[in-house]
């Protein structure tokens, strides 16, 4: 029997995408693995979800905001009582600083950034994209239990339709956290954040100026996408950090991307050439993003763009 375990991030009393997505492979490998599925989360209220994502049991510790110590010592608690064979976490900035420190505790290794899962010959078996995307390594985790973080937008959430998990209290470890949590910023009401959108419409350097962003801004509203940015706009002050898309930005896989005035750029491709559909804008009908774009029109992103986001308004309309 070889149980798993999910580390669940919520907010406001629900599963966060990425958990959700989490739980889905998770149950999918107790079947294979004929263990149980456990979640453990930082809010009981959570149990119902989690049930219907496939957890029989919910381990709910009492913990605040997220602090790495405190986090680190719950969790290690957890898969003490539990016992797990696999233990996911969802690849968001807390579930890849979470992982390594867990295991390292435990003494295993972790395969992060994980796009491809299963259990086979009593192992599992993980599949992680290498240098920036050009390449997979596929990696058999012999330590148990075995530590992955998923990919974000790689496993689909699917439902399975079980009733509320048991919810089991953890005692969260008393621990003299090194750093404190000061302040979290919230981007502003109504944005999406790129690492867990379906859709991104990115804006490069072909926009011209920090205000023409309002192009990219105004189909993603119309489209219900986030918006994503190149390096170069980051750097040159036009939008923040958080937005960018590439090596040293976010790695997303979303399910449409769209790319304006983007050339596409080796270290931008490695952040989004796993999206499903990628629409590439460009005026240079060499520009590289063509070679991964699976439509791609050429022409001015000032006349599309504007032209684009109408006719999306209108079939949005009509539905
Ligand atoms: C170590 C390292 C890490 C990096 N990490 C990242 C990263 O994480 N993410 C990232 O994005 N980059 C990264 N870069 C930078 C990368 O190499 C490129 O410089 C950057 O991606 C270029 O951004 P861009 O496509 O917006 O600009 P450009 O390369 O200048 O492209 C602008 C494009 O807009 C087109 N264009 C211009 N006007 C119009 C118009 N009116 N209509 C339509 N198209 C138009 C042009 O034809 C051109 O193709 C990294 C670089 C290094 C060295």
């Amino acid at each position: 029997m070889a149980g798993v375990l999910v580390f669940c991030e919520t907010k406001d009393g629900k599963l966060k995408k990425i958990s959700r997505e989490a739980l889905s492979i998770g149950r999918k490998l107790a079947e294979q693995a004929g263990g149980d599925l456990a979640a453990m989360a930082n809010d009981a209220a959570v149990a119902e979800e989690a049930g219907k994502y496939g957890a029989k049991k919910l381990y709910a510790a009492k913990l605040d905001a997220y602090t790495t110590e405190a986090y680190a010592a719950a969790l290690a608690e957890t898969i003490g009582q539990a016992q797990p064979s696999i233990v996911l976490l969802g690849g968001s900035s807390n579930g890849r600083d979470l992982a390594p420190r867990v295991a390292a505790r435990l003494g295993v290794g972790v395969a992060s950034d994980v796009d491809r899962l299963e259990w086979s010959g009593g192992k599992l078996v993980a599949r992680r994209p290498v240098y920036s995307g050009k390449a997979f390594a596929t990696v058999e985790i012999t330590a148990s239990p075995a530590v992955v973080t998923t990919r974000p937008n790689a496993f689909p959430a699917e439902e399975a339709g079980g009733g509320a998990a048991d919810v089991a209290e953890v005692a969260a470890p008393g621990v003299q956290a090194k750093a404190t949590l000061v302040e979290t910023k919230v981007p502003e009401a109504g944005e999406l954040s790129i690492a867990e959108a379906d859709i991104i419409v990115s804006g490069g350097r072909g926009l011209k100026e920090a205000a023409n962003f309002s192009y990219i801004r105004d189909l993603a509203h119309a489209i219900g996408g986030a918006v994503g940015a190149s390096r170069a706009t980051v750097d040159a002050g036009w939008i923040d950090h958080q937005h960018q898309v590439g090596q040293t930005g976010r790695v997303v896989s979303p399910n449409l991307y769209i790319a304006a005035g983007v050339s596409g750029a080796i270290q931008h491709l490695a952040g989004m050439s796993s999206s499903k559909h990628i629409v590439a804008i460009n005026k240079d009908p060499e520009a590289p993003i063509f070679r991964v774009a699976d439509l791609g029109v050429v022409g001015d992103l000032f006349q599309i763009l504007p032209e684009l986001t109408e006719e999306v308004k209108k079939a949005k309309a009509h539905h």
